[in-house]
């Protein structure tokens, strides 16, 4: 899913006007992929699939079709995500990972679908890794009025598919290939990004702790779904630092298309994406 959304659905002071005079002013670089003309934020919610050859893991699983959900947009949806995913090559019986950063909505709905009345793991051969702390945390606390652990969670649990995992867990080293978790916590208390380093290459998948790229303009903008805004400035702002390194590829998970750049640092603790 993609297209433009009123900033304040993310962050309190972005309003209309104050995107635009950002974009017209010191980040033009934000136009025409992250804000548009009337000053709303575009941006998207994807799986990203990790194909090394010998495995198939499809990072964070989005919304999922048929769940009862409090957003109205994400609620009942009959999409063809699956039909979609297999014509890029990626039937679901030939993932074998399924990752979820954290484990909001918008990152784990596919990790079920309905059939015959039931919830059931949409990815039968896939291991599904949770970081366990962050498994713990939503298991005991619950979610505020969706059923999300009994329509998406508790089911992989218990098929038996789930392997609670640390937060620094390496998923794979093999022929020069390594995908690691990094933990980058705040936004959820153990929120994970995904690092990828190849044949002497890195990318990484942010996973939530930058909503939007805006936020490299204002990194102290801070996300009205962030668990602990302060912890989350903090990992932002150091994961900016970090990869600010002119050749990691950084892939955000809800960034607009084309969904990837490099960091770039600017003046007065400021950053932006090269796409
Ligand atoms: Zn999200």
């Amino acid at each position: 899913m993609e297209g433009p959304a009123p900033g304040k659905f993310l962050f309190a002071d972005a309003g209309t006007d104050r995107l635009i005079a950002l974009a017209d002013g010191p980040a033009p670089w934000l136009r025409p992929h992250f804000v548009d003309n009337r000053g709303m934020l575009l941006s998207k919610i994807q799986a990203l699939v990790i194909d090394t050859g010998s495995r198939r893991i499809i990072v964070d699983t989005c919304l999922g079709n048929g769940k009862e959900r409090a957003v109205p947009n994400w609620s009942g949806l009959q999409l063809p995500f699956l039909e979609d995913l297999a014509a890029a090559g990626y039937p679901t019986e030939s993932i074998d990972t399924v990752v979820c950063t954290h484990l909001h909505v918008d990152h784990v709905g596919w990790n079920t679908r309905l059939e015959d009345g039931a919830w059931v793991p949409t990815f039968p051969n896939a291991r599904y890794l949770f970081v366990r702390g962050e498994y713990q945390y939503w298991n005991e606390a619950g979610y505020a009025d969706e059923p999300i652990l009994e329509d998406s969670i508790t089911p992989v649990m218990e098929a038996g598919l789930v392997d609670l995992v640390a937060a620094d867990h390496v998923l794979l080293d093999e022929g020069g290939t390594v995908v690691r978790f990094e933990p980058t916590f705040g936004h959820t208390p153990a929120h994970v990004s995904v690092v990828i380093e190849s044949v002497g290459r890195r990318a990484v998948i942010s996973g939530d702790l930058i909503h939007h790229p805006v936020q490299m303009a204002i990194p102290n903008w801070a996300s009205r779904f962030d668990y602990d805004a302060d912890a989350t400035r903090a990992t932002r702002k150091a994961f900016l630092d970090r990869y600010a390194d002119g050749s990691t590829l950084v892939i955000g998970t809800h960034f607009a298309t084309p969904s990837a750049g490099k960091i770039v640092a600017l003046d007065a603790g400021t950053w932006k994406l090269e796409v």
